[in-house]
């Protein structure tokens, strides 16, 4: 299979309902050597002092937002734009272009340097976005609805209702299946996704003389 981006590494989008097990499997690739790029941790940080998404949002939201020590007040701001659509829609105007930019920029420079074959960019909207337009090969990992329920009730220690509604609030998995080039099911222990990761790994990985 040929990549289609000019990168010099092929692109892999992985994505996944929350409870899926979307980071499970991209940790799973990461042993096996590609190199994993996740979208979340990007927005984590993108807050941080120093960055020039910290600069635009502070310009756009005002220095109210300010902590004493100049960092950003996430829940302040977290309440700011889950009360306002249109705060909403500034703060994501400004966020998600950053993170775009950074997965492919960060990929892109490691690259240069360590000339890896396969980058995993781990992205829960990766549809939602139109990012799958730029990638080579799409995956989708999907568990049971129930399982996914159990699974971040345990994780994040949240209510069953509040697990439903993060579950619900985003692209149905029968959508994501119907788009992605590859499933991973993941309805059965952790060591079966890891089987099933490692054979899609083998399939994906290009030959030698490929890239
Ligand atoms: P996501 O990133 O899609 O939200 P995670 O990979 O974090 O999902 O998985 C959610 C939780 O379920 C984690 O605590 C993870 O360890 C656990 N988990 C994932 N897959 C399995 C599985 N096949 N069997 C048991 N637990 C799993």
């Amino acid at each position: 299979m040929k990549q289609k981006n000019s990168a010099g590494y092929r692109r892999i989008g992985l994505t996944g309902g929350i409870g899926s097990g979307k980071t499970t499997a991209a940790k799973r690739f990461a042993e096996l050597g590609a190199k994993v790029y996740s979208a979340d941790d990007i927005a984590r940080r993108a807050l941080d002092p120093g960055t020039s998404c910290y600069d635009r949002v502070v310009s756009a939201f005002g220095e109210s937002i300010l902590l004493p020590d100049g960092a950003i007040d996430r829940k302040r701001l977290a309440r700011i734009v889950f009360s306002d659509e249109s705060k909403r829609t500034l703060l994501n105007g400004i966020l998600h272009p950053y993170v775009i930019d950074r997965l492919f920029s960060d990929a892109d420079q490691d690259f240069q340097a360590e000339n890896f074959r396969i980058a995993v960019f781990d992205i829960p909207l990766l549809f939602e976005s139109g990012l799958d337009a730029q990638m080579d090969t799409t995956i989708v990992v999907a568990s049971d609805t129930e399982t996914r329920i159990r699974r971040v009730i345990e994780r994040d220690g949240i209510s069953r209702e509040q697990a439903l509604q993060r579950i619900l609030v985003q692209m149905p998995d029968e959508e994501k299946r119907l788009r992605a080039n590859y499933v991973l099911d993941n309805d059965g222990s952790k060591d079966d996704l890891c089987r099933r990761v490692d054979a899609l790994y083998e399939l994906l990985r290009p030959e030698e003389s490929n890239v």
